[in-house]
């Protein structure tokens, strides 16, 4: 088995370009641990399972947690921790059979799959454990008894919010009784899903306390730098961290392969996505199994069109790999995954869609198209391929990004990075109003109470005035006529979906996928070229009012890239110094036009102009103004290009310091900003209202144009390139005049 990667990674070597790192990660072995006092049935249960001793983490993680401790448990993927929750609610069942407990996962599938190895095991302990997943597809029926009977309920945030919390009335069981409160994939709740979730989790709070329960919390968490700050921020209680792994690890190997130079001057490459194509086709005929990210669902699909493409060519059947993002059905996506698991299928090319703890079983070669923007998204595509014994490989194929570049030039920036802090903001204004509103509906407030540990007097007068609340002596009761969840979703950005219809033949309209509004303007503006599935097909209607769009299968041998203009609005300044600022600004985009790019040779054939609504969004950005004195020596063009290429650099090297993904940040520049008055560039946070990126941006000033600096330093082009400044055109040296700029601030 071992012989076939090294002989592969051998082959990768013969390849033109450069292999910037060559990492071996050692195999681990297991270190176990010892049961902590369980029922014998338990102990029984799990030996017939096959599990005889805990890894160390494991015990450590259910003394713990028996101990009455939360906990949150940090280990890699496939390190078994779902036993570490599922032992202490068993257990705790096992001693009072009137004890409960509430599984929280992000999504469905998950939920789903972690389900059949709970129910293996309780089926083992001989005892009637009830268990239920309570979301969307629940039946009726199913749901009162689960209600009045079910031990384990098993739902995700959302349905929470608006299902269970509202309702809670008929849940009195399960409220009365709740011991345990598991949160699985907690690194997903940041951002603003993960600020709502931390209002959900008090809101569910607030009614444990109301019929007497104190729930414990067991957190599990993938790759961040902080898992106790961000469950302490979700549930705002002390938790105990468990990190060490006593899981057994094959060996692994880790390469950064940057394509060929093709142009020094310009700093061109060949393309990244036929380096990555070959670099997959090579594997998949040699028999590996190897799954391809990539950064974008377009990109899915032109990596999976070109892989069949080929294996074709050495007459290997294409449906030997499949595509997987989102905006397949559901039923589509789980076809994938059980081909995946059973291995009828040897390749798959996904986008971070698969990053999570769905189950494909372990495959033998990771291949990255470009680094995925954030090193936790990094490790968890890695880790992807690996197995408990034998050796696997990774292969992350630089692109032009000049994150990408920075990372080849710089390989210690990532195996040395910390992966990164999930940011979430639980008291953004927006959303904690809305939570307080929705937590009054489910019980009065009195006039002092804090909601979670924040104090949200302002808040209820604010509501009372608004005729939502109704003060009577000391509580504020709900006296809307509205059921006020229903109308807010945790998941705003993202909670509109365009439908696809495929109307090929009129005569039978057909549903094949969903697109995210935000992503609308992007894949689906009118006449665009939609791939799905390896096919293509062309946006005839898009219906923005009724969120549909008719597409129809096509022949092409193009694809459409759109250009979208983003307009930004500096509203209010919080704080400045140094020559820089954070504060409130709207940003805006519109799609233009679209470009058509020819599939095998990435030529621009054409264009069309589209036309589409605005998308507004508030947040907050951070922003800076180069010295007056070095700008005026420059005519408006270079100072437009020399904004533009520093706005570029910060792009590329600002989310390894801010530790975010590179989609958490949007960039910008404006040679006279008529709020500010002056030239600035903006550092966006890409989310409605912020995560506190912009102010963690405003203090760590120095150091990201220190970095800036380094970044267009150490890059090899001549006078700009996409690795540092961006592809602004010879004529221009946005190198130079970027560099320029830079240099005045070193001076301050
Ligand atoms: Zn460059």
């Amino acid at each position: 088995m071992d012989r076939k990667i090294e002989s592969f990674i051998q082959w990768i070597y013969s390849l033109r370009g450069d292999i910037a790192s060559d990492e071996a990660i050692p195999a681990k072995p297991a270190r176990f641990g010892d049961w902590p006092a369980l029922d014998a049935r338990l102990i029984e249960a799990l030996r017939s399972r096959g599990i005889e001793r805990p890894y160390s983490h494991q015990s450590d993680a259910i003394s713990r947690t028996l101990a009455g401790k939360n906990v949150v448990i940090a280990t890699p993927t496939a390190s078994g921790k779902s036993i570490c929750y599922n032992i202490p609610v068993i257990q705790s069942i096992l001693n009072d059979e009137s004890s409960r407990a509430l599984y929280l996962f992000p999504t469905k599938a998950l939920s789903q799959d972690q389900l059949a190895e709970l129910y293996a095991l309780i089926e083992e302990t001989g005892v009637q454990i009830l268990t239920f997943t309570y979301d969307g597809d629940t039946a009726p029926s199913a749901r009162k008894k689960m209600r009045a009977a079910g031990h384990i309920v098993i739902t995700n945030p959302d349905m929470l919010h608006t299902g269970i919390l509202p309702h809670h009335t008929k849940w009195v069981k399960l409220f009365e009784n709740l011991r345990y409160v598991v949160l699985d994939e907690l690194h997903t709740y940041r951002g603003i899903f993960g600020s709502h979730v931390a209002n959900v989790i008090r809101r569910l709070k607030r009614i444990c306390t109301f019929y007497g329960s104190h729930p414990i919390f067991l957190c599990c968490s993938a790759t961040v730098s902080n898992p106790k700050e961000l469950a302490e921020m979700l549930i705002e209680e002390p938790v105990e961290l468990i990190s060490d792994s006593g899981a057994p690890m094959g060996e692994k190997r880790i390469l950064l392969y940057n394509p060929p130079m093709i142009n020094r001057s310009l700093g061109i490459r060949t393309s990244s996505i036929f380096e990555a194509t070959n670099i997959a086709v090579e594997a998949i005929s040699r028999n590996i199994s190897t799954i391809t990210f990539t950064r974008s669902r377009l990109d899915v699909e032109l990596l999976l069109t070109y892989i069949r493409q080929g294996l074709a060519k050495r007459g290997l059947p294409g449906d030997l790999v499949a595509g997987y993002r989102g905006g397949y059905l559901p039923k589509e996506r789980r076809e994938i995954e059980r081909s995946l698991r059973e291995g009828k299928l040897l390749g798959v090319v996904s986008t971070n869609a698969l990053e999570l703890g769905i189950d494909i079983g372990s495959l033998e070669l990771a291949v990255l198209h470009g680094y995925p923007g954030s090193v936790a998204s990094a490790w968890q595509q890695m880790g992807r391929a690996g197995r408990r014994s034998d050796l696997s490989a990774a292969v992350m194929v630089a692109s032009s990004f000049a994150l990408d570049q920075f990372l080849a030039a710089n390989p210690r920036y990532f195996f040395g990075a910390s992966p990164e802090r999930a940011r979430l903001n639980p008291q953004n204004l927006y959303v904690l109003a809305n939570h307080v509103k929705c937590s009054a509906f489910e019980l009065p407030f009195s006039t002092t109470e804090r909601f979670g540990n924040t104090k949200i007097d302002e808040i209820l007068t604010y509501l009372e005035r608004q005729g939502v609340l109704h003060r009577a002596g000391e509580r504020y009761h709900w006296q809307a006529d509205s059921f006020p969840a229903e109308a807010i979703s945790l998941r705003s950005a993202t909670s509109e979906n365009y439908v696809i219809v495929d109307i090929t033949d009129v005569a039978k309209p057909t549903v094949i996928g969903e697109v995210d509004r935000p992503s609308a303007p992007m894949l689906i503006h009118p006449e665009a070229i939609y791939f799905h599935g390896g096919k293509s097909y062309q946006v005839m209607e898009l219906d923005e009012e009724g969120m549909r769009c008719y597409v129809k299968e096509v022949k092409t041998d193009y694809y459409t890239d759109a250009e979208l203009a983003v307009r930004l609005q500096v509203l209010d300044v919080f704080e400045e110094a140094e020559g820089w600022g954070w504060g409130e600004v709207l940003l805006a985009a519109h799609p233009t036009i679209y470009k058509k790019i020819k599939l095998a040779t990435h030529e621009n054939v054409g264009y069309g102009h589209v036309h589409m609504k605005e998308e507004q969004m508030h947040t907050t950005a951070c922003w800076f103004t180069p010295a007056e004195a070095a700008l005026s020596l420059m005519d408006k063009d270079s100072q437009s290009s020399a904004l533009a290429g520093l706005a570029h650099l910060l792009r590329g090297v600002a989310p390894l310091f801010l530790m975010c993904d590179r989609r958490d940040l949007q960039v910008h520049s404006m040679v006279k900003d008529p709020f500010l008055n002056k030239p600035a560039v903006y550092l966006a946070d890409n989310t409605p209202g912020g995560v506190g990126l912009a102010e963690a941006a405003f203090g760590l000033r120095k150091t990201l144009i220190e970095a800036a600096a380094e970044s267009v330093m150490s890059c090899q082009c001549e006078k700009g390139c996409p690795a540092c400044v961006g592809a602004l055109g010879a004529s221009i040296n946005a190198k130079e005049t970027a560099r320029r700029l830079l240099s005045t601030f070193e001076v301050t």
